[in-house]
């Protein structure tokens, strides 16, 4: 115990310095000769240690700090005792900031490591919630103990916090574990918007569900026998003796392991449901024809897989040919960055025959392999939630849907919302056409009871009561008229604004001319890094901008970025629909310069032409001197002095430059109204003839 004064002579600091510690920090003194406690010193010797620190100069970089107060003293004229001020405050400010990040990071580490020994001791039921935002005081009372000992706990994982600091969730939850307790966040989801709810299962709900397959590739290289094979060597026994039904997907077992496979003809429907944000698929399978090669929907297969960061296993096909080349698909592929495992690359590869069923074993092996690596787990125990795979309607029993289920178990009668509609589940049927009353994850199922038909690529959640499913859909339909569901797609206008703590990677397509600049263009790109954030290509290749680019950037959230080259109106079109962002260069620095500033936030104002009036040239005045004047009426807006203007005659821009001088009567003006008669020269230009018309105009900045 000491009092306040003492431990101010201690440390070399005032009463009056140590009192507003205190106060910051929640310990309860106020006056010099109050005591304080060791706990109370415990905290103010670490605070105080951490203010020492920071007084600490690195002087590392002083040369170049020496530097850059030069030119600041030149360049503004300023007293040097200034500047030189400003640099040493600079210096510090920036060994503060190193110092007590690193010390920081390795207190983290360690209060990671101290979380785990913890969690193995903590009942699950002694449950304490955390709001966002809480503050020290907050979590202290809701522990029912002193903010003191949450500071003191708190300051022992290296964090310095007052009272009425807010304290993350990270560390409240260890603290919590400390006292036998866990921390849960609370639930601030909305549930209306299904399609952005995180399950939050308990880890010992969770049981190991099949992994969802699809199976892409170039037409004629063996998709659909591939599925049929499959499907008709692996069916799960029915009393339907194997009776397929064509639901959209379906499930096998292979060694007592069930896989889903998803049998939506093409990767157009991959990609749909990419685009409306439902990504439902474990693992893509390429399949690539050994007697063909890799085609363009190869390629674009590639792309998707890897844009949308599934893994991938490449079946090479049509093995039984005599003209089968698969070392030589192997080789294409990894000209394409997918390197086969045998080549030290990450992609199984199986040799295969869809026709006579050579490799499939082999290949479901390697599927259920990468799913074990996966762990891919969901929890039965609650309602249902997953995405439409295909909708009929039916004359008879009106809406009919395939759905996978991603989480939780469907069951007969549940009510469920689809989309914007509710129902309840009135028939179900599995991937056999046998009636079943309950399906659990990654199991695909017809239903009907629904009122509309839905969208492939909708999701739908199962609810309690009917009552909930009516108030969530009822939710969902102003949310969709406000245009909530809409995915706002990423420009390079709003980059900066959506980037997020989240955020690691910028999706960019990229187009260009020749393979020389595409090659300098993606390499520069990849180079960016701002503040951790960086530019990921999903695809780059030469030639224009095509539909198939915009369906790639609007499935994956990317700009598409064209060097040297310039996209058809209707690709243009479409990109609009989608909302596709497409900016196009012609030097590849301005494209990098772009891309870099819109990460941070400094994109250059745009500019937007605005025509601000139209002349029309009646007669003509020549002037040995000064060349021709034009006599001009204006027809329309306004013509300023030193404006951009235009000469146009018969619809063809003859040339653009600026009105040079502008007069009424004898009298150098500074702008004409519509109505009036002016005399007009232009800069650079006197070939002027009655009849032009001179466009006038000038560059508005725009907001972005
Ligand atoms: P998809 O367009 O990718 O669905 O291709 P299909 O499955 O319709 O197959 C196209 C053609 O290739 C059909 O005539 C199939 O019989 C044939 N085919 C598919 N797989 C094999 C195979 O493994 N071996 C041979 N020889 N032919 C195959």
């Amino acid at each position: 115990m000491m009092s306040v004064k003492e431990y101010a002579n201690d440390t070399n600091h005032s009463v009056a310095e140590i009192l507003k510690k205190c106060n910051e920090l929640g310990i309860k003194v106020k006056n010099a000769e109050d005591e304080l406690t060791e706990d109370d010193i415990i905290i103010l010797d670490n605070t105080i240690n951490l203010i020492s620190t920071e007084e600490e100069t690195d002087y590392e970089e002083e040369d170049v700090i020496d530097e850059a107060v030069e030119d600041l003293v030149e360049a503004n004229n300023l007293d040097k005792s200034f500047a030189n001020s400003n640099k040493k405050q600079k210096l510090k400010k920036k060994s503060q900031i190193q110092s007590s990040k690193e010390e920081y990071l390795s207190k983290r580490k360690e209060m990671y490591k101290h979380k785990e020994k913890l969690m193995s001791n903590v009942e699950e039921d002694n449950i304490c919630l955390y709001k966002e935002g809480m503050t020290v005081q907050e979590l202290a009372s809701s522990l029912n103990v002193s903010g003191t000992e949450i500071i003191k706990k708190v300051m022992g994982l290296g964090l310095m916090l007052s009272l009425t600091n807010p304290i993350d969730y990270e560390t409240a939850s260890v603290v919590t574990l400390e006292y036998g307790k866990t921390l849960k966040k609370e639930e601030t989801q909305d549930i209306a918007n299904f399609e952005e709810y995180e399950t939050n299962d308990r880890e010992e709900d969770l049981i190991k569900r099949p992994p969802v397959v699809t199976i892409m590739g170039h037409v004629d290289h063996g998709k659909t026998t591939l599925l049929d094979s499959i499907r008709k060597s692996k069916i799960v026994d029915s009393e339907y003796g194997g009776i397929t039904q064509a639901i959209g997907a379906y499930q096998v077992e292979h060694n007592g392991n069930k896989v889903t496979f998803i049998d939506t003809p093409g990767h157009a429907a991959f990609t749909e449901m990419r685009a409306r944000g439902a990504s439902i698929t474990d693992i893509v399978i390429i399949i690539v024809a050994a007697d063909d090669g890799v085609m363009p929907q190869t390629e674009e297969a590639i792309d998707h897989a890897l844009a949308a960061n599934v893994p991938i296993v490449v079946a090479v096909n049509k093995c039984d040919k005599p003209d089968a080349r698969p070392e030589r698909i192997r080789t294409e592929m990894a000209e394409h960055n997918i390197t086969p495992e045998e080549w030290g690359g990450s992609i199984p590869f199986v040799d295969i025959s869809a026709k006579t069923g050579e490799g499939i074993d082999l290949l479901l092996e390697t599927i259920l392999a990468i799913a074990e690596m996966q762990e891919l787990k969901a929890n039965p125990q609650r309602y249902a939630l997953g995405t439409v795979i295909e909708s009929k309607m039916d004359k008879n029993i009106g809406g009919v849907a395939s759905l996978l289920i991603q989480n939780g178990t469907l069951r007969i009668g549940d009510p469920i919302v689809v989309g914007t509609t509710y129902g309840k589940i009135r028939t179900m049927k599995d991937d056999c056409g046998a009636s079943i009353v309950e399906a659990g994850p990654a199991t695909p199922v017809e239903i009907t009871g629904l009122s509309a038909t839905p969208s492939a690529g909708d999701k739908f959640m199962a609810f309690e009561t009917e009552a909930q499913a009516k108030e969530v859909a009822d939710k969902r339909n102003i949310l969709a008229r406000e245009n909530k569901f809409q995915k706002q797609a990423l420009t390079l206008d709003t980059l900066f604004a959506s980037i997020d703590s989240d955020t690691k990677e910028i999706n960019v397509v990229l187009k260009a001319d020749v393979r020389g600049s595409e090659e300098a263009v993606k390499n520069a790109l990849e180079k960016i890094d701002v503040d951790g954030v960086k530019v990921k290509v999903i695809r780059s290749g030469i030639g224009t901008i095509t539909e198939s680019d915009v369906v790639l950037a609007n499935a994956s959230n990317a700009i598409i970025l064209g060097f040297c080259v310039s996209p058809s109106n209707s690709t243009k079109e479409i990109a609009k629909e989608y909302g596709v962002d497409i900016r196009l260069y012609t030097i590849i620095y301005k494209l990098v310069e772009e891309m870099e500033a819109a990460m941070k936030g400094m994109l250059a104002p745009e500019y937007e032409e605005k025509t601000i009036g139209t002349v029309e040239i009646r007669k003509l005045f020549k002037f040995s001197k000064v060349g021709n004047i034009a006599g001009s009426y204006v027809q329309d807006g306004i013509v300023k002095n030193g404006a951009q203007a235009r000469l146009i005659r018969d619809g063809i821009v003859v040339v653009d430059t600026k009105i040079s001088t502008l007069q009424r009567e004898k009298d150098q003006v500074k702008d004409v109204k519509k109505g009036y008669e002016c005399g007009i020269t232009l800069e650079n230009y006197s070939d002027i003839k009655t009849g032009d018309l001179i466009e006038v105009y000038e560059m508005i900045e725009v907001k972005r």
